[in-house]
């Protein structure tokens, strides 16, 4: 974790958020707050602050980056317009999600660099719900390319102080909007022929599948799990705690040295007494709660030197897609 010793981040207020976008206008990198986690933007139409994203958190040039806009009016700048009928069908069925946490792949404009799409045919767009960022998207005038604002294949951020921690010495500025109220990445729907889900969160694919009156097996992938760098947030091994993160099982005994749990609810006192450290995320096993604070908690106990971190799991089913995505891919090590 580089820790820059004279990095803080600043309460979002209009005068902060000025300031931010006096960054963005000169090209420069600005970490943000959204409702999913937080952001490091740049203005998706200057190539070489684009570049800088790509710089800063050691991401592959082959990874494109989602780009943030204020309402449906702005997507004519980075997107084909007008959509095909049939996209256009598949858009309008499910408008009224944005904003909010869902990122769209659809057809690029061609003003938009390479660098942002990775040269695909594709943008990936996003109307995010974040009061700060709505602000900063309008004030500012400009579409905002923003990956999740944490070093490549770590975790998330999502307060500004984990944007600090892990790039507080590589952006201009970190805004800080408080903790992130769904704590997950967004998900992201390819439109099409037929709508593809390339990553699952908190609106979750039985929500899509019925606007479009599909069944939700034909929105996964065939094997659930891509092979090709197609969203490459699908890249197996990501999200990831340096300590080794393990499934609990009831039948397995804990394993050896201080070994930290993260529990979706309250665990019995005998329970608790094995494990040096334990984080509780829900008090009713709420799995909105339990994405809400899932990364926080793998961050904090990342930082404590434990052997090993025990998490529980839930049903891949609603929310609970997401959180067993990003949990598997954390406790993945290859
Ligand atoms: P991040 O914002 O760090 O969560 O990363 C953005 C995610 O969006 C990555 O998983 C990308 O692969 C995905 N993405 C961005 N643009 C596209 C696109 N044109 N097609 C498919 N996936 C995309
Ligand atoms: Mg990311």
């Amino acid at each position: 974790m580089t820790v820059s010793p004279n990095m803080r981040s600043v309460a979002a207020t209009d005068r902060s958020i000025e300031a931010a976008c006096e960054y963005l206008a000169a090209g420069e990198l600005v970490g943000v707050p959204t409702e999913t986690v937080y952001g490091l933007a740049a203005n998706a139409l200057d190539e070489s602050a684009v570049r800088k994203i790509f710089a800063a958190k050691g991401r592959p040039d082959n990874n494109p980056l989602i780009v943030h806009l204020p309402d449906v009016a702005a997507m004519r700048q980075v997107v084909r317009w007008p959509l095909d009928p049939v996209v256009m069908d598949q858009f309008e069925a499910i408008a009224d999600l944005w904003p909010g946490p869902l990122t769209i792949v659809l057809p690029r404009s061609e003003r938009l660099p390479d660098a942002v799409t990775a040269g695909q045919a594709t943008v990936a767009v996003r109307i995010p719900s974040h009061p700060v960022m709505q602000q900063l998207l309008r004030r500012s005038g400009l579409p905002l390319a923003a990956p999740s604002a944490n070093r490549s294949k770590y975790v998330s951020p999502t307060t500004a102080q984990h944007v600090v921690d892990g790039l507080g010495d590589r952006v201009s500025m970190v805004l800080d909007g408080g903790a992130c109220t769904i704590g997950l990445e967004s998900t992201i729907v390819a439109l099409g022929e037929q709508p593809r889900l390339l990553r699952p969160g908190a609106i979750t694919a039985e929500t899509l599948a019925t606007r479009w009156n599909i069944p939700v097996e034909s929105l996964l992938p065939v094997d659930q799990r891509p092979v090709v760098l197609e969203a490459p947030g699908m890249m197996l091994q990501h999200y990831s705690p340096r300590t080794p993160l393990l499934f609990a099982d009831p039948s397995a005994s804990v394993p050896a040295g201080r070994v930290g749990r993260i529990a979706f609810e309250p665990l019995s006192p005998e329970e608790s007494k094995t494990f040096a450290v334990v984080r509780v995320l829900s008090d009713t096993g709420d799995l909105n709660r339990v994405g809400q604070h899932l990364f926080a908690a793998m961050r904090e106990l990342d930082a404590m030197g434990l052997d090993a971190i025990v998490t529980d799991t839930c049903a891949a089913e609603g929310v609970g897609r997401a959180i067993m995505d990003r949990l598997k891919r954390a406790a993945c090590r290859e």
